[in-house]
């Protein structure tokens, strides 16, 4: 029989503070919230955000982790509003930077990355759905810069970059890193494509590597159709995680 410290750790809630808040896009804006209680998490993991009004009515969402592990006590998460959505807006048009939030975490086991996973790795994303990429990146530029990555991003336009110039700069100094952009309501600007993602997108960034370990993440239909198209470019679904944020 398992004694009560070997049993899995029952995730509690506990109230987080906003210590700052930023606007990354027109629908964009980045958390930095510090937890009461946190002993870390891997990149790739969420939290669950619980919202209650005074009525005792109360709504939960999953939200990824967008910084590194990195030790601060802290966590970055980015929330894109979804209009008539339940929570997004909230945190777009009530919280402010001092108030307290309620998250339980960090959650996920399956969707992570850390430097025993290895690489080369592909990571491709959709919308908000950079946000777990972007924590696996900035993890593996501290730990393990040596590994090869392309990201793949997908987004509306080139002002729903989020992170943009990060991105870029990352792009510019890293020489084992590949940026490719795919802008899908907005024609191309140099360096970048316009359209969707398609088979040649994904052609293109596995092409100087093999063994790669791909993480699909988006709303449901990109990552359906994300997955389609890494499996028919030869990569093995085995070597596939993907995260589906709905939709
Ligand atoms: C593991 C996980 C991690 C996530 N991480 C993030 C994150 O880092 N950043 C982020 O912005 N969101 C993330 N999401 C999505 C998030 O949990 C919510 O679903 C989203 O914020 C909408 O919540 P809402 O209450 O505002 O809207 P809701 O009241 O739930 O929905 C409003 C409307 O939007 C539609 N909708 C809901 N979600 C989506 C979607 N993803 N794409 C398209 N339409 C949608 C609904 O069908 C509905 O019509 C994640 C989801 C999961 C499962």
């Amino acid at each position: 029989m398992l004694d009560a410290s070997a049993r899995p750790r029952r995730l509690e809630w506990q109230s987080a503070v906003v210590e700052a808040i930023e606007a990354q896009t027109p629908t964009v804006k980045s958390f930095r919230l510090r937890p009461e209680r946190w002993g870390g998490f891997r990149a790739g993991q969420h939290v669950d955000v619980r919202l209650t009004a005074p009525d005792g009515y109360s709504a939960q969402r999953s939200y990824s982790i967008g910084s590194a592990p990195d030790g601060s006590g802290t966590i970055e998460l980015a929330i894109e509003e979804m209009r008539n959505g339940e929570v997004s807006p909230f945190f777009h048009e009530v919280v402010e930077v001092g108030d307290t939030i309620e998250l339980r975490g960090p959650i996920g086991g399956h969707f992570i990355w850390d430097v025993s996973i290895g690489g080369p790795i592909l990571l491709i994303g959709g919308g908000s759905g950079l946000v777990p990429l972007m924590s696996m990146l900035r993890h593996r530029a501290i730990v393990a810069p040596e590994i090869p990555a392309v990201l793949i991003y997908s987004a509306r336009r080139y002002d729903d970059l989020i992170w943009r110039e990060e991105l870029f700069h990352r792009r510019d100094k890293d020489r084992n890193f590949r940026l490719i952009v795919n802008l899908t309501r907005e024609s191309a600007r140099p360096g970048l494509h316009f359209g969707r993602i398609d088979a040649d997108r994904i052609l293109e960034a596995i092409a100087e590597e093999t063994s790669w370990i791909t993480y699909i993440c988006g709303s449901n239909p990109f990552v359906g159709a994300a997955s389609d198209l890494a499996i028919a470019a030869g990569l093995a679904p085995e070597t596939i995680r993907t995260e589906r944020y709905g939709g």
